[in-house]
Order: structure tokens, then C-alpha cells, then sequence
């Protein structure tokens, strides 16, 4: 008995820290259900989540200030993971900046697609999206790097979840990694077991392409800080205030861009 609780306050507290309304959906569905069997109420949670998720939570963050982010040709989460785990809300005015960036981009490369990561969840201010402890309030986002294929510009990306594969610093580059994990930071370069598998070795960092999607939302009145690794802001030339460092406690920043709005 008590084992079988155990179980059940950890698969709501992952799925909570995973999705957000995963954990509620599944305690009601364990308690509503209490007589039935697994099978059934595993089916009852399915349809109950996808509902919520698709039908039901988009309609009401706005309520708690956040809008599922609109996509669009030019617009895309990395997978479609980003989407059924309502890791993909933001607050308007965010959503505004990437369509703006989104469609820019396009305009002066067609074809390309602006591809984004890890939003935040769509309630409550203060509840982190993990692993990103400041994923918390609407107003951050990661976004992909851009690649190029022999020259041309490319949407394939480098790793299957889109993180955790670097575009690291070269000899001659200052090399903040190291300088980090010699402090002690052993979590520095810790998304490098995030890839969910390394793909399309082929295509190569674009110094153009990336240098002119963060000048665009370097553009933007309403961007507040940018993270990049040091080596890429100064292999970039881009030398902006809104771009920091964020620190040794943080993960490094060569194989995604964080944005994040005043
Ligand atoms: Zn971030």
C-alpha cells in the first residue's frame, strides 16, 4: 500500500515538473477512477491530458498572462515534444518578438524557419521549467542555432532535442568552459547527455546567419539579455550590452541562444 503511494506521488511530481498539469490530470484520474482498472484509467489519462493540453490550457493562460506561442511557416518548436508538454507558452509580448524575428529572418534568407526550445509552462509565475530554474515568469525562450549545408543556409539542426551539441571555442578563442569546470562548475557542459542523439553531422555553424538572427532580437526594444557562450559573442562581433555572461552556475550557451525579455 504504502509502496503503490510512493509510486504515485513520484510519477505526479515527474510529471509536474515535466508538463506542469500532467500531475493533476493524473491524481484526479487515480482518485476519480479508484475502482477501475490500470488499463482504463492510463486510457482516461491520455484523453484527459491531450484535452487539456490541446483543448483546454490554451484557452485559459491567457488568464495568467501567457499565450501559446503562435506557429507558423517561419516559426517552429524543435519537435513536436515542445508542444505536448506545454513547455511552449509565453507572455504576448514575447510571442509578438519571435513572429517579428521569425519573419525578418525569412524575409533575408527564405526558406529558414526560426526554431525554439524550451518556452515556459503556461501558469503561475515562479514555477520553474526545469531544468531551467529561470524558465519562470513568460518571458524566456531558447532558440536554435543556425547551421548551414555547403554554403547554404539549412534547417537541420545538429542534435534530435536540440540542445547539447556545442559550437565551442576554437584554439585562439577564450574558453569559458574550461574556465568553468576548473572552478568546480561540473554542470557546466552537463547538456551535452541532452541531445537525445547526435544527427546531421554534415552542416556546420553559420558565423552570418547566427550573427544576424541575434542582431534581430538585438533589435528588438523589448529584449532585455541575450546569453551566448563568451567565444561566440566575440567570434560573432557582437558587441551589444544586452548580451551577458550568465555565469558559471549556469549551462553553457555555444549550442542554443537564450532570450529573455526587461
Ligand atoms: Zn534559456
Amino acid at each position: 500500500m504504502i509502496f503503490k503511494l510512493v509510486i504515485h506521488l513520484l510519477v505526479i511530481i515527474f510529471l509536474t515538473a515535466f508538463t506542469q498539469i500532467g500531475g493533476i490530470v493524473y491524481f484526479l484520474v487515480i482518485i476519480g477512477l479508484k475502482n477501475f482498472d490500470k488499463k482504463m484509467k492510463l486510457v482516461v489519462f491520455f484523453v484527459v491530458y491531450f484535452l487539456m493540453t490541446f483543448a483546454v490550457v490554451p484557452y485559459i493562460s491567457p488568464y495568467f498572462g501567457r499565450v501559446k506561442i503562435t506557429n507558423s511557416d517561419d516559426l517552429q518548436p524543435r519537435s513536436f515534444f515542445y508542444i505536448l508538454t506545454n513547455r511552449n507558452y509565453v507572455v504576448p509580448e514575447m510571442n509578438e518578438v519571435l513572429q517579428s524575428v521569425a519573419i525578418n529572418f525569412e524575409k533575408n534568407n527564405p526558406g529558414t524557419k526560426l526554431i525554439y526550445l524550451d518556452a515556459n509552462f503556461p501558469f503561475f509565475n515562479g514555477f520553474p521549467l526545469l531544468p531551467h530554474l529561470s524558465h519562470n515568469d513568460g518571458k524566456k525562450i531558447d532558440v536554435t542555432l543556425m547551421y548551414k549545408d555547403g554554403g547554404k543556409l539549412t534547417n537541420r539542426k545538429p542534435s534530435i532535442s536540440g540542445y547539447g551539441v556545442y559550437e565551442g571555442p576554437t584554439k585562439n578563442e577564450y574558453n569559458q568552459i574550461d574556465v568553468c569546470k576548473h572552478k568546480g562548475f561540473w554542470q557546466y557542459d552537463f547538456p551535452k547527455y541532452l541531445t537525445l542523439g547526435r544527427i546531421n553531422r554534415d552542416i556546420e555553424f553559420s558565423n552570418k546567419a547566427n550573427r544576424e538572427l541575434i542582431s534581430l532580437f538585438l533589435k528588438q526594444q523589448k529584449v532585455g539579455e541575450i546569453f551566448i557562450e563568451p567565444h561566440l559573442k566575440s567570434r560573432l562581433k557582437l558587441n551589444n550590452s544586452k548580451i551577458r555572461f550568465h555565469g558559471c552556475q549556469a549551462v553553457r550557451h555555444d549550442d542554443h541562444i537564450h532570450v529573455q525579455l526587461r
